[in-house]
């Protein structure tokens, strides 16, 4: 199997095979055609060399050299049989396709210069194995080509050169006026020339490291002594001891190893073990077994792109040449980079899509989509769907009426009108005789999903329940009968609907809203044991901005559709930053929103070590506010408000008998009125950008324009940049690049994303993410191809090794 595609062996293993195949034609019926293959010696003496020449094991290249030495010259038929058996009898150990892999899991100290101890370091850090080595990259470069020579050091200049030291020791000194002592000398010197380094002082402790034979790294300024130049108390760094090669890789070992004018690259060494020694284990180990990692990516992704192998690409970037870009290097922005992140996106990629197909495989209830009941639903929308909720809701409606579970991602902003969509599908699972759970993080929300929801039935034919933890005991106990029965369509509530003594007569699709805090694997619980065997459809709404690309690995295992049109009519909100001291302006926006018979958020944050104060500073201000606008009637609504007062307090606001609502963060989710155009955000400055994008949302949703005011009272780390942001644009994906941008990779995902996917060891799902797509194409490709990777179970079995456990992939293919 494995030998069938050319693209799956390493380097090396391809570079053997090349040696034997002339052998095996030659041995063939028993060395029957051996006098015919024509110049098999020096074809074989010229694969051998040649394979000989990679990053191969030192035994390998020992047999290699040894074939290529039997093929020397011609040889007769006898001759001729002893040296093809001979050479096969060298290779036959190396032959095999484990052996590589065997390989590449020995332990590092393996490698000379890595002693147990040492090795134990390294074990402490997850490097277990030649391999793991291999694939720790350096973490930054050292551009050491731009030193100067020791030949044009010109006198009066600030300097830094490398140069060996040739001899050094005390002497003393006599000066002007009788004066002397004793002084440490160092004669050093390159190809070019030599230089004297003077220290009237200190000699004693630079005695052990300036010694003859070292490489110095010297900094210092230059000056004339009689006809020399010398420079007095130069900084110094030993770049290598005496008779220690400086150079990293075997390909540079024939370099003169007085060459330091090269692209060094350093490690993060665990303590204990010098980044020196670790540099050159690493060298050692690309120099001995690169060229023995197997790639993965299809052929073609190859060619088209020009990737390196893996072999080239560990050596460009463990041993940078000449040419190389260090700041392409800094920036992981190689094609080596490029080949080997590939390489383990694609694993990745392969990983999700096959644990994708597994779901898509088993059985769902399939919904009938065309019939009267939802074209009457259709028909009685308020108003016509976007181009865009078309397209979302026919992709939902093909996933429904496959005898399989959909597991698609619905994205849109804040306000494009996912949950119209869900509704549909709501309506269609009834139709066929099945019901909808419909879930939100919070209460608040699940209540605002209901509203949203009866509104949209009408006086129409779907029974839809609100069913949460402040329900009374006997409305929640006719909920629990009504969808045992069968009776209740949709019921909405958090995630306490998933407990089992919420029994669905026949749950056939699971909505679930804002559900950014779930990882792939929390999905597989949430989906739960479908019953009769059969899984229900999953749809995820979110509204969460994060980068496309990065979605859709992060629920690699969902497919992806994207609502990214908003309703006719809507004007982008005009956002407005203001600073303390500008309450008069603000108070003037207040005045004139409400005399147009619009009405006005005021949002706090709330902060959990201070939840008391800002409670208090939310409380005052909605005083404020009374007290200055007699004529409005304003409201507070705060998360430690019991479910049924909070529910009067929005429904005050929802039917407009209230004008103002100050609240402390609860709107950011969920509120729907089309009448309130003004957001008033206090301290606007400590809010994170995806909070204030969502709280910019919740005006400007009818037809009149809205108006966001930020009000900032103060500057934080980051939040001049925020702010900055919320006012240059109004997308969505560019806030969320904005936020990747101010807040980094590490906390963008680290906070929010956290455990949502195992470590990557190379790429960076935030660096690399234009990459992401490129790998998950291919993915999807490869699949389509070969379900199941059946026909590449080389491929399968590394996607299993690596991602099997953490992405539960136990039955897949
Ligand atoms: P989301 O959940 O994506 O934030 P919603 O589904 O809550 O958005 O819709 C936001 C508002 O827009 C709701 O008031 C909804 O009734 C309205 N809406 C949705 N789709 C349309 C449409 N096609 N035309 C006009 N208004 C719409
Ligand atoms: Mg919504």
């Amino acid at each position: 199997m494995r030998g069938g595609r050319e693209a799956e062996a390493s380097a090396a293993q391809a570079a053997i095979q090349a040696v034997l195949r002339p052998l095996a034609f030659a041995a063939r019926d028993d060395f029957a055609h051996a006098d015919r293959v024509r110049d098999l010696e020096s074809s074989v003496e010229r694969a051998a060399a040649r394979a000989a020449r990679g990053s191969v094991p030192p035994e390998l290249r020992k047999a290699l050299r040894g074939v290529r030495d039997a093929f020397r010259s011609e040889l007769s038929g006898a001759e001729r049989r002893a040296a093809v058996e001979h050479a096969l009898a060298l290779l036959r150990p190396f032959a095999d396709t484990g052996y590589a892999a065997r390989v590449l899991a020995q332990p590092p100290s393996v490698l000379p210069g890595l002693g147990p101890r040492r090795a134990e370091l390294l074990a402490k850090r997850g490097i277990r194995t030649v391999e793991d080595l291999l694939f720790r990259l350096p973490t930054a470069y050292d551009d050491r080509r731009s030193l100067e020579t020791v030949a044009s050091l010109d006198v009066g200049r600030h300097v830094t050169f490398a140069a060996r030291v040739l001899g050094s020791g005390f002497s003393g000194w006599r000066g002007r006026g009788g004066r002397g002592g004793r002084m440490f000398e160092a004669v050093v010197g390159d190809e070019t020339g030599t230089v004297e380094l003077k220290w009237f002082r200190g000699g004693e402790t630079l005695e052990r490291t300036v010694r003859k034979g070292a490489l110095l790294l010297v900094t210092g300024d230059v000056k004339r002594y009689r006809f020399a130049k010398e420079i007095q108390h130069p900084e110094v760094e030993v770049l290598a001891e005496p008779g220690e090669e400086d150079a990293p890789a075997a390909a540079e070992a024939d370099a003169p190893a007085d060459a330091p004018r090269r692209i060094v690259p350093s490690y993060a060494a665990p303590e204990g073990l010098h980044p020196r020694a670790l540099r050159r284990a690493v060298a050692r180990a690309v120099a001995d077994y690169a060229d023995l990692v197997t790639g993965r990516l299809p052929e073609s992704l190859v060619a088209a792109r020009r990737l390196p192998t893996p072999g080239e690409a560990l050596r460009a970037l463990h041993a940078p040449g000449p040419d190389a870009d260090p700041e392409a290097l800094a920036a992981a922005r190689t094609p080596a980079h490029e080949r080997l992140i590939l390489e383990e996106l694609y694993l990745l990629e392969l990983g999700l899509a096959l644990r994708r197909d597994r779901i898509a495989r088993a059985p769902g209830p399939p919904i009938r989509v065309d019939g009267p009941r939802l074209r009457a639903a259709l028909r009685a929308l308020p108003f016509a769907l976007t181009g865009a909720q078309q397209r979302a809701w026919r992709a939902i409606a093909a996933d429904l009426a496959r005898p399989h579970p959909m597991s698609r991602l619905l994205e849109g902003d804040v306000g494009s009108g996912k949950t119209v969509v869900a509704y549909l599908a709501a309506v269609a699972v009834a139709e066929s005789g099945h019901q909808t759970a419909l879930m939100a993080p919070t209460e608040l929300l699940a209540e605002q999903h209901f509203r949203t929801l009866r509104r949209l039935v009408g006086g129409g034919t779907l029974w839809v329940e609100l069913l949460t933890a402040s329900a009374t005991a006997g409305h929640a106990e006719s909920v629990r009968a009504g969808l045992a029965a069968g009776e209740i369509d949709v019921a909405v509530g958090t995630h306490a609907l998933l407990q089992e003594s919420v029994g669905f007569r026949s749950r056939g699709l699971v909505v679930v809203d804002e559900q950014h805090r779930f990882g792939v694997r929390q999905r597989a619980a949430l989906r739960g044991a479908g019953e009769g065997g059969a899984q229900p459809h999953t749809l995820v709404m979110t509204a969460t901005p994060i980068p496309r690309t990065l979605a859709m690995t992060l629920h690699g295992d969902l497919d992806l559709t994207v609502i990214d049109e908003l309703p006719p009519g809507r004007h982008p909100v005009r956002t407005l930053l203001l600073r303390a001291g500008e309450g008069k302006e603000v108070a003037r926006l207040l005045r004139e929103t409400a005399a147009r018979g619009e009405q006005v958020y005021v949002v706090y944050p709330l902060i959990e070590e201070s939840e008391k104060s800002d409670l208090r500073a939310a409380s005052e201000s909605a005083e404020r506010i009374a007290a200055a606008f007699p004529d409005l009637r304003v409201d507070l609504v705060h998360g430690r408000l019991d479910a049924v007062s909070r529910h009067e307090v929005m429904q005050r606001f929802e039917r407009g008998e209230t004008q103002v609502l100050v609240s402390t963060t609860v709107v950011e989710v969920g509120v729907d009125v089309a009448n309130a155009t003004l957001m008033i955000v206090e301290h606007a400055e400590r809010f994170g950008l995806a909070q204030l994008h969502q709280l910019r949302g919740r005006v400007g949703r009818g037809r009149r324009p809205g108006t966001c005011v930020l009000v900032a009272r103060g500057t934080g780390e980051g939040s001049e940049a925020r702010l900055a942001a919320m006012l240059e644009t109004t997308d969505g994906f560019a806030i969320a690049d904005a936020d990747l941008r101010i807040r980094g990779p590490g906390e963008f995902l680290g906070t929010r994303q956290h455990g949502r996917l195992p470590d990557l060891r190379i790429a960076d799902l935030v660096r690399d993410r234009r990459w992401l797509g490129v790998a998950r194409d291919a993915a999807r490709e490869a699949l389509a191809r070969d379900p199941g990777l059946r026909r590449d179970l080389p491929l399968r079995d590394a996607v299993r090794a690596r991602w099997g456990e953490a992405l539960d992939l136990s039955e897949v293919g």
